[in-house]
């Protein structure tokens, strides 16, 4: 067996992957990057935050995604019948970038993974890791190429970032059921010549616990995805083509909007995405992006989380790997998970109806909607907004507040 030395070794370049790579490749260290597919790769997650921006501007990778002339996002329109909700990131309580993009991941996440080869990683694409035996913080992993090879990499660190493959979650026994409740998904991609806005990504509520996203590509084609329970798609024809038409027929706005556009391709299902899991880290290997937890697609937090644990990762491995000390507990999972929890009250929130109250209300409070568009932002780690350090509490006595003034105008 071939066996490939490295420093550290990477389980999939999606954005997670490729930013701890990014960084660990910064700080000197030799990686190794293995992906499963070959890139350009279909991939689910095209609305960013602007908290990715700094994330990618610090791995020094922001050049090459400026240079793909994707769509720029400035905010969100939430929509419900004629009543509208626009949240513009430039009016957001915290610092920061205020604009992001809207991309085909399959175009970003190549952008991503060239950029990274450009700067030296070693990257494997049509490899999967099949095997991993650790021995203290020292790993040999075993890799099998779609041509058959297999071979082992021997490296002082893993960093999964392997997403929904979740390879170490699967392999040590991490996976842990989400606590939110299970949600479904139809999408395509459609030709949209009917658009008006191309910088705001919409929600579009259809009924309760029922909304679409709808996300315009610089192309003139537009992501157009339902989600719902499963009683909500049960009530249309099953095949994913006949469902999404029918779905598109049964709304007012979708269809004005879509009803006569053409599909980039045929409608993908997916359903069950909401995943945890019960440690982020382990001797020698650090779980980051959808390896670890993955909310719902409401708030487009999932890149965010992507960039933000890679870039941690990376910091914190390179560190390790300079004999400083990590508190991996302390210093990465609490930090992630103080994030995963407030966007969680969101989606939460969302679902239980309180958040559309507050979105919807007359007359809102220009510093309570400056301090949840931060959050709309991704700024989930900026203690200084009260909506962030006791988001549960802040959207509640919120919410709370509003049906009284609401019933006292009555
Ligand atoms: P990925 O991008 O999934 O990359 C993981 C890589 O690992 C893959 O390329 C895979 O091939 C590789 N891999 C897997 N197993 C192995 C193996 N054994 N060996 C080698 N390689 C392997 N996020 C947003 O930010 N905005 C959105 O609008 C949004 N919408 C969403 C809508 C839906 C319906 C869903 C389900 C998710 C959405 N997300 C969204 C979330 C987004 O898809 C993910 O959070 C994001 O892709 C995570 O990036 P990642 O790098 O962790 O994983």
């Amino acid at each position: 067996l071939s066996r490939i030395q490295t420093d550290v070794l990477v389980i999939g370049a999606g954005p997670a992957g490729c930013l701890a790579a990014a960084f660990l490749k910064k700080r000197g260290f030799d990686v190794t990057v293995v992906e499963k597919q070959k890139f350009p790769r279909f991939v689910i997650g095209e609305s960013l935050l602007p908290r990715v921006m700094g994330h990618l501007e610090d791995a020094g990778l922001l050049e090459a995604i400026k240079d793909m002339g994707f769509q720029e996002k400035r905010g969100a329109l939430f929509i419900h019948g004629n009543e509208v909700c626009e949240f513009d990131f430039s009016e957001k309580f915290s610092e920061g970038w205020d604009w992001t993009w809207q991309v085909k991941r399959a175009d970003f996440d190549k952008a991503l993974a060239d950029d990274i080869f450009r700067k030296g990683v070693n990257l494997l694409f049509e490899t999967t890791v099949t095997q991993i035996e650790f021995s203290g913080t020292d790993s040999i992993t075993t890799i099998v190429s779609n041509d058959g090879t297999t071979s082992e990499v021997s490296a002082k660190f893993i960093v999964d970032a392997s997403g929904y493959g979740r390879v170490i979650p699967r392999m040590f026994d991490l996976e842990q059921a989400s606590s939110l409740s299970p949600k479904q998904t139809v999408f395509s991609h459609l030709k949209d010549e009917k658009r008006t806005d191309d910088s705001r990504i919409i929600a579009l509520i259809i009924k309760e616990n029922t909304w679409a996203w709808i996300i315009p590509f610089s192309d003139g084609t537009t992501s157009l995805g339902i989600v719902s329970d499963a009683e909500y798609f049960n009530s249309f024809s099953e095949a994913p083509l006949s469902q999404f038409r029918e779905i598109i027929e049964s709304n007012d706005f979708l269809k004005a909007r879509f009803g006569e556009a053409d599909l980039v391709f045929e409608p993908k299902k997916l359903g069950g995405y909401a995943v945890s899991c019960k440690k982020l880290y382990g001797e020698g290997v650090v779980l980051v992006g959808n390896a670890t937890e993955f909310l719902d697609p409401i708030f487009s937090s999932g890149v965010t989380f992507a960039v933000e644990s890679g870039h941690l990762a990376g910091d914190l491995v390179a560190d390790f790997l300079e004999g400083k000390k990590v508190d991996w507990e302390e210093d990465y999972s609490v930090y992630m998970r103080k994030g995963i929890e407030v966007f969680k009250t969101y989606v939460e929130a969302w679902y239980s109806g309180d958040l559309q109250h507050i979105f919807f209300a007359p007359k809102p409070d220009l510093g309570i909607k400056r301090q949840i568009c931060s959050v709309l932002a991704g700024y989930v780690w900026d203690t200084e907004n009260p909506f962030v350090r006791r988001p549960e509490k802040s959207l509640k006595a919120l919410s709370s507040f509003l049906e009284i003034r609401n019933k006292s105008v009555k």
